[in-house]
């Protein structure tokens, strides 16, 4: 594993390994995206996008990646094979990422990956570029009780802070 740089990641994929989640890092190549999640193979990290060292590609992104993913697997173990839908997969992935990246805000006074996730999932919303069944779940979980709590939290992060910015 290529993750003496990424210590945070590196200590949740220990901690999700230890509560049992399947999580491996292959080297893939730069076109297949960072983060996949299979049902009979777990997790698959991109080690390609772990060993660059690119903004855009940052400790935070790829912690949010990591609990999207696990939330894809999530789904999977909830729902039977016949019975799942692509949007409600997408969703279960969205709400997982920001459901603990808000663990990590509170618990770990780590709000970066939180920040990250709210703010890209809002990119993406009007991006116009997203295929229907992502569209779908964004907008849903823009519009829950969930996300509007963590806009509510950052708000009053900020103030704490003294951030009127
Ligand atoms: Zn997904």
């Amino acid at each position: 594993m290529h993750l003496e740089n990424r210590p945070r990641l590196k200590a949740l994929i220990e901690e999700e390994q230890r509560m049992g989640a399947s999580i491996r890092i292959q080297l893939l190549g730069p076109n297949v995206g960072v983060g996949f999640a299979q049902e009979n193979q777990g997790v698959i990290l991109n080690n390609y996008f772990l060993r660059v060292d690119d903004p855009n590609f940052s400790e935070d992104r790829l912690i949010v990646v990591l609990f999207h993913e696990l939330g894809h697997m999530k789904y999977f173990a909830e729902v039977p094979k016949l019975e799942r839908i692509q949007e409600d997969s997408e969703f279960r992935a969205f709400e997982n990422s920001i459901l603990e990246t808000r663990r990590l805000a509170e618990q770990q006074n780590d709000p970066g990956p939180l920040n990250l996730a709210m703010r890209c999932i809002a990119l993406r919303q009007i991006s116009g570029r997203e295929p229907q069944h992502y569209q779908a779940a964004i907008d849903r979980i823009i519009a829950s009780e969930l996300w509007k709590d963590c806009k509510d939290c950052q708000k009053n992060a900020d103030q704490d802070s003294g951030d009127n910015s």
